[in-house]
């Protein structure tokens, strides 16, 4: 009779825990064919603020695996969290937070690849007074922590005094994204005389997120606007809601204006851009930390039908595309756009070999050159973009190509280079906070 007891009682158990067992043998096996599938790709270095998991303390809850907002970012493998897709990881830090026994350190950097963080007052300031960092440059990344850095950054440069000088501005603002957004909107609101330059489109980082990608934020406070409560959106979403706001406020930014430097002058700086040259008493950098996307340099280069990064490949479905570069961005936007039907796809690349990129993409390309899917161009440069044609120097002798799209991936100056043209000191971080 007892034993009849106990095995009615235990079995269930038994038959619970084996079901467990057999789940999580099964996730820890999709963790660890994502790690190697990582590791074979070389994208095991996340790009800024990380978690790393102290194996000794991780007793393998998986709290953490269910609190990252961007998926299969840390798995469990061997009954311990790992970092299986860090290259993947935007710095969420969620995964820290829900840790019962502290396992988990943000850090930036490896032991192998820094990461550059200006170094920056909690006033925003840098060691070079009147310039100002806010957002994901200064080391926090993400939406919310970049609009509410921005909101506090005006707040601390409004209260230095205004000079008497009504021709010198009271700050300029450089990028917006959702850091320079807030910022000019909070420039606005105190009535400082500003201006916002923005290399590119409305979003920063927000407006290259691949088509339809879920941003998952915190509520956050905007000036002039008020506080949004939405917790998840598409970027479209985000985007259209940003337009929105720059529509109802009439907020003027100059975009499409590149800052190429910063220079002190009497009573401030002295801002240069590709179009004007600003005298302020303060600089706000808003710059993100994606850089200035490499230019051609050629006539022609500032046709919209010019891009510097792949969003979405489908847009060019049966059109005549160049694409420039050598390297992995490259690589992969060729193959991605030329197997959109109807494309017909030039690389153009200056050297003679792909070295640079990773074998699986160099194998693609082959693959699609055999097939006729892509037309490689080694030694070639490009001279001059024309509205329905692109002119190319290929070893040594002249073409012209039918064109309606081109796709720059030459790589990117990087902040930190400018930030110290501008005197502004950095540390390279090493997998430390
Ligand atoms: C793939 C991916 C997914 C992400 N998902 C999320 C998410 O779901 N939730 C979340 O909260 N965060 C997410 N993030 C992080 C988030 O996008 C960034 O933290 C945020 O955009 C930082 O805002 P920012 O204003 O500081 O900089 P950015 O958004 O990078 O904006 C900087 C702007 O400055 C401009 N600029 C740079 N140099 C110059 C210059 N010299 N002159 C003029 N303009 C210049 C740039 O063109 C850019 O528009 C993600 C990031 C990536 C890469
Ligand atoms: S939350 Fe902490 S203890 Fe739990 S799996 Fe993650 S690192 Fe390990």
């Amino acid at each position: 009779m007892a034993l009849d007891l106990i095995i009615i009682y235990a079995a269930p158990m038994v038959g619970i825990w084996a079901a467990y067992m057999v789940t999580r043998k099964r996730r820890e096996a999709h963790s660890a064919a994502k790690f190697t599938a990582a590791r074979e790709a070389g994208l095991l270095e996340p790009a800024s603020l990380h978690p790393v998991i102290d194996p000794a303390k991780c007793i393998g809850c998986g709290s953490c695996v269910r609190a990252c907002p961007e998926g299969d970012i840390i798995g469990l493998i061997g009954g311990k969290a790992s970092l299986v897709e860090p290259s993947h990881c935007i710095g969420h830090g969620a995964c820290e937070v829900v840790c019962p026994v502290n396992a988990i350190t943000l850090v930036f950097g490896t032991e192998t690849r820094g990461v550059d963080i200006p170094n920056v007052a909690e006033d925003f300031q840098t060691n070079v007074p009147g310039i100002y960092i806010a957002g994901e440059l200064g080391g926090m990344g993400l939406v919310r922590n970049a609009i509410e850095q921005g909101r506090q950054a005006i707040d601390s440069i409004r209260k230095v005094t205004r000079t008497g000088d009504r021709q010198m501005l009271d700050v300029v603002i450089v990028g917006c994204g959702p850091a320079g957004l807030s910022a000019s909107l909070a420039a606005m609101q105190h009535k400082l005389r500003s201006v916002t330059v923005e290399q590119d489109s409305l979003g920063g980082t927000v407006a290259h997120f691949p088509r339809g990608k879920l941003v998952m934020t915190a509520p956050f406070t905007l000036p002039l606007v008020g506080k949004f409560n939405i917790r998840e959106l598409s970027k479209e979403e985000l985007i259209g809601f940003f337009m929105n706001i720059v529509r109802k406020t009439r907020l003027k930014i100059n975009l499409g204006e590149r800052v190429e430097s910063v220079a002190r002058a009497p009573n401030g700086f002295e801002v240069r851009t590709t179009r004007s040259t600003y005298r302020t008493r303060s600089v706000l950098l808003t710059i993100g930390r994606r850089g200035t996307p490499r230019r051609l340099d050629v006539p022609g280069e500032d046709q919209t039908k010019v891009v510097y990064r792949l969003i979405d490949p489908e847009q060019y479905r049966g059109q005549h595309v160049l694409v420039v570069g050598g390297g992995d961005a490259a690589l992969e936007a060729a193959c991605s756009v030329a197997e959109q039907p109807g494309t017909t796809v030039t690389l153009s690349h200056r050297s003679g070999s792909f070295n640079r990129a990773k074998l699986k993409n160099r194998e693609r390309v082959d693959e699609m050159r055999q097939s006729g899917r892509l037309n490689v161009l080694f030694h070639s440069t490009i001279r001059q973009v024309e509205p329905d044609a692109v002119e190319i120097e290929a070893d040594g002798s002249a073409q012209r190509l039918r064109n309606q799209a081109v796709i720059v991936c030459a790589g990117g100056i990087l902040p930190t280079s400018f930030l110290e043209s501008m005197g502004i000191e950095v540390e390279t971080k090493y997998g430390t906070a």
